[in-house]
């Protein structure tokens, strides 16, 4: 078979990249929202970013759309992981991340709707769901305190009165195999992940950032000097600072970083004579989560039930899992349809997340010249605005800035 990328580099492939200041790995929504921040802060730099497939196509461009900041029983088993500060921190650095989002480029630009976003249980399920209905004040109020605590602009809107951003509400006319009650989180909503990319991509190239696609890169060094990159196809580049935004392939860079690769599998039904659905839905801790999209519905996650299996950095979808999405489609959010022969999948795809033991993200600079912003524990979209600051607020304070 002909083989169509070239082993040698040129002299002007060699010569393309002189004069970077900044590299940044990986054109998903964190390295170009990192990028953009970068290059408005320091014009005259050279910035680039390189990644190895096109168009965010590891999980920026295969997430599900949920503009989200994680259920009430998420952010209990997180304050469980670890402690109260770190988990209230998180949910409202993603809250953040979300309002910047929308600030930046607009609702409808992103195709934000704010429908609400509702975590249901099933009827095995009621037990916990009357315990996590006594935390919803308790956790209302330290979101309320939390939120008055927080020094950004961008919260003053949310602290002029104190929200409930929990509550719960009924869910009895669904149509739905589930407890009557939901616990819905008002500012939750889907957005449609392939305009947020858009947005986030023509915003960085308007802002003056170089992205490179089809370009993996193999290794660095950090030098005193600068940093030099080694590409898989022989080519070299030297850079003076590098920006690892690999998220999930951040070991295949780094074996010593704590961050696993984990599979996210989604499936998209057929068009359905009817639509149970108008939101974004949680169960299962969070391991489980489907929304409307159009006549459809998208479900993806239950990769609790084969963790293992999915600690992998291979994009592909396994029958296990999509038996198991199938079931509890059937069984819990469509439960007439199935004596009707049951629902078909139009699509399929999966994608790769970063997690490790705790879900909060890594920030962090190895060097004066070596930063990495990695880990976004399956919610990089509600994250990446707000790592994106934390990351020019670092170099800026490395800077002496
Ligand atoms: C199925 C699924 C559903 C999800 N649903 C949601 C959701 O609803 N809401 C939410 O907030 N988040 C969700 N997420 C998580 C979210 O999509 C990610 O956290 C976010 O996209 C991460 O962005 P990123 O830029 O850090 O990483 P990525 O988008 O993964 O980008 C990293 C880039 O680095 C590149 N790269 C890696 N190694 C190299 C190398 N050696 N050389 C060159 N390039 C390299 C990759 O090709 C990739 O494009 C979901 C993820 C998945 C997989």
């Amino acid at each position: 078979m002909r083989k169509s990328v070239p082993n040698t580099v040129s002299f002007w492939g060699k010569s393309y990249f002189e004069d970077t200041d900044w590299l940044i790995i990986g054109a998903g929504l964190v390295g170009l929202q990192c990028a953009t921040e970068i290059k408005l802060a320091y014009p005259a730099k050279r910035v680039v970013v390189i990644d190895q497939g096109v168009i965010g196509n590891a999980a920026s461009l295969r997430n599900a759309g949920f503009a989200c900041f994680g259920s009430a029983g998420e952010l209990l088993d997180e304050i469980e992981r670890s402690g109260k500060d770190a988990a209230f921190n998180l949910y409202l650095q993603r809250f953040y991340g979300i309002q910047r989002l929308i600030q930046k480029f607009g609702a409808a630009a992103i195709g934000f709707e704010p429908t609400g976003g509702f975590e249901v249980f099933t009827h095995a399920e009621t037990t916990k769901l009357e315990l996590l209905q006594h935390e919803i004040p308790w956790l209302n109020q330290e979101l309320n305190y939390f939120l008055r605590n927080q020094h950004r602009p961008f919260i003053h809107e949310f602290k002029r009165s104190a929200v409930d951003l929990f509550s719960v509400q009924s869910i009895a006319d669904s149509g739905m195999n589930i407890c009557p009650l939901s616990i819905v989180a008002s500012e939750e909503g889907p957005l449609q992940p392939h305009r947020l990319y858009l947005s986030v991509r023509t915003l960085a190239t308007q802002s003056g950032v170089e992205i490179c696609e089809s370009f993996r890169i193999a290794s660095y060094e950090d030098r005193v000097g600068g940093v030099v990159v080694y590409a898989d196809d022989g080519e070299t580049i030297q850079t003076e600072q590098l920006l690892l935004c690999t998220n999930g392939f951040t070991q295949s860079l780094d074996k010593q970083a704590p961050v696993l690769p984990a599979r996210g599998q989604v499936f998209v039904t057929e068009s359905l004579p009817w639509q149970p659905l108008k939101g974004l839905y949680h169960a299962d801790d969070g391991y489980l989560y489907f929304r409307n999209l159009g006549d459809r519905i998208l479900i993806g996650g239950g990769r609790n039930i084969d963790m293992k299996t999915e600690e992998t950095m291979e994009m592909e979808n396994t029958q296990t899992i999509r038996e198991y999405i199938r079931e509890y489609l059937q069984d819990v959010i469509l439960p007439l349809r199935k004596s009707m022969g049951g629902v078909k999948f139009d699509y399929e795809w999966s994608g790769i997340m970063g997690m490790g033991p705790q879900r909060t993200p890594i920030i962090c600079a190895d060097s004066n010249r070596v930063y990495k912003a990695v880990r976004m524990g399956g919610m990089g979209v509600a994250l990446s605005a707000w790592v994106a600051e934390e990351v020019l607020k670092l170099i800026q304070l490395n800077d002496g800035k």
